[in-house]
């Protein structure tokens, strides 16, 4: 199978390659050149995958055709097994209409370690294959970095810089990312804010004959790999789910990048019945006020309990506005050129029965974390708890669990009284913390990739 750009300007490209290449060199972002149609049989079939990693293998087969099917197998295989032993992605009941995914039982304790541990794997598999070194960038506000470096610590032939606002990640999240002691890892806190450093990257990657010469790779939610991986916790659910419920489910999902739940939508148009998303954000609600009124425009960013959500612009959305507009890469070119220059779009077609939507404020947070413990014993981690906002009644909800309570103790213990931990975070605190401050800029940045990279 070949990958296209959303903006139409970039060659198709194999599986591999598109993993690699991260954003397409045109701008836009990959995607499948078709979706496959999942019938019932196929469906039928995928749940007899006796673990979560051959239902993953099973899915991606369709994808990743440039790699034979044993090693791939082998390559998803080896990505979960960093994951808690007895379930990856357990799908917990808490009420007749409601159950909750937990995606928090890999290395970081985030639901993005299902797509980069998978991620790092190929990203080794593509070096080992090509006998090249790769280097890869990105820029967190915390959960990204820490799981991408986790993804790629220790692998040969790679490097990996993470930029990070210096003070501005929470201490857990910071130890996760500086305190590997890993030699291929860097972390940079960035003497600047979230968005400096992303202008940074920005500036970075578009340099096109500094990517070539240390063969960059971007790390943040536009990888196409992620947005695969991703997918596959969508299936599983729906696979375990009651068979005489399965198609009234709509996933309920704690989101900023729009990566998680276009994730689950793409599995949608691949023919899987999943009835539809409820998007949920926090107070920084460019996506509640799209879906609430077919209109999406920037507004600033308010740091927020929840701050793996704290986004202004969702990179992914690019994605489903490509869907949106006919799969028309010049319709998209215009659409991106027209939110450039005046930060808004407004849809003409919004259909909002796929998708539903909530915001929850900060004053709200803690408030719901209480009541959920009350009502159900079950304790949601501040992201999470965005997503238990106005659940439906009459309706089939699954709740997204995106990172463990472990991660937000402060925010946990002054909203119930108990302060949650893990024993994976307790052994960070007795480790050095390994950061290196650079100014927010673009050549500063460069010249500690031109002394650190991996070379050949
Ligand atoms: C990243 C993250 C999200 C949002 O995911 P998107 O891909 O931006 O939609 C939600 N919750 C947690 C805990 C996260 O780390």
């Amino acid at each position: 199978m070949n990958f296209t750009s959303t903006r139409g300007q970039t060659p198709a490209l194999g599986f591999s390659d598109a993993v690699a290449t991260g954003l397409a060199p045109d701008g836009g972002l990959f995607l499948p050149e078709s979706l496959p149609q999942f019938s019932a049989n196929d469906l039928a079939r995928f749940a007899f995958a006796p673990t979560y990693a051959d239902l993953c293998a099973d899915f991606f087969k369709h994808f990743a055709t440039d790699i034979d099917e044993a090693t791939l197998r082998g390559i998803v295989r080896k990505s979960y097994t960093g994951f808690a032993p007895k379930d990856i992605a357990p799908l917990e009941q808490l009420g007749e209409n409601l159950f909750v995914l937990e995606l928090f039982h890999g290395p970081t304790l985030a639901f993005k370690d299902f797509a980069l541990q998978l991620l790092g794997n190929l990203y080794e598999h593509q070096c080992k294959l090509r006998k090249q070194s790769i280097n890869v960038l990105g820029a967190t506000s915390g959960d990204t970095g820490a799981a991408a470096i986790h993804g790629l610590l220790g692998k040969p032939g790679v490097a990996i810089f993470i930029t990070y606002p210096d003070g501005r990640v929470s201490p857990l999240q910071e130890r996760q990312m500086a305190c590997t002691g890993a030699e291929n890892v860097y972390a940079i806190a960035i003497d600047g804010s979230f968005d400096d450093a992303q202008s940074a990257l920005k500036e970075i990657f578009a340099d096109q004959a500094f990517r070539t010469q240390h063969r960059l790779s971007a790390v943040n939610s536009i990888n196409l790999a992620r947005v695969l991986a991703q997918c596959v916790y969508y299936l599983s659910a729906w696979l375990r789910l009651p068979k005489d419920r399965r198609n009234e489910a709509e996933f309920v999902v704690p989101t900023g990048n729009f990566g998680n739940v276009l994730a689950g939508w793409m599995l949608q148009k691949m023919g899987v019945p999943i009835r539809g998303f409820k998007v949920a954000t926090n107070q920084n609600d460019i996506l509640h006020r799209m879906f609430t009124t077919g209109e999406y425009r920037v507004g600033s960013v308010r740091p927020s309990l929840a701050p793996s959500m704290d986004i202004q612009v969702a990179s992914n959305f690019e994605r489903f506005i490509y869907y949106s507009v006919g799969r028309d890469p010049a319709r998209v070119r215009a659409v991106m050129q027209q939110f450039k220059e005046t930060g808004a779009y407004r849809f003409e077609h919004f259909n909002p029965d796929t998708f539903s939507a909530a915001r929850c404020t900060d004053a709200e947070i803690p408030g719901i974390i209480r009541t959920v413990y009350q009502k159900y014993g079950y304790i949601a981690d501040p992201h999470t708890a965005c997503g238990f906002k106005d659940l439906s009644r009459d309706r089939l909800s699954v709740v997204l669990a995106t990172a463990s309570p472990a991660k937000f103790p402060e925010t946990i213990k002054a909203a119930i009284g108990i302060e949650p931990t893990h024993p994976s975070l307790e052994v960070l605190k007795g480790r050095p913390v390994v950061k290196h401050l650079l100014p927010a800029n673009a050549a500063a940045i460069r010249a500690f990739i031109d002394t650190h990279a991996v070379q050949g």
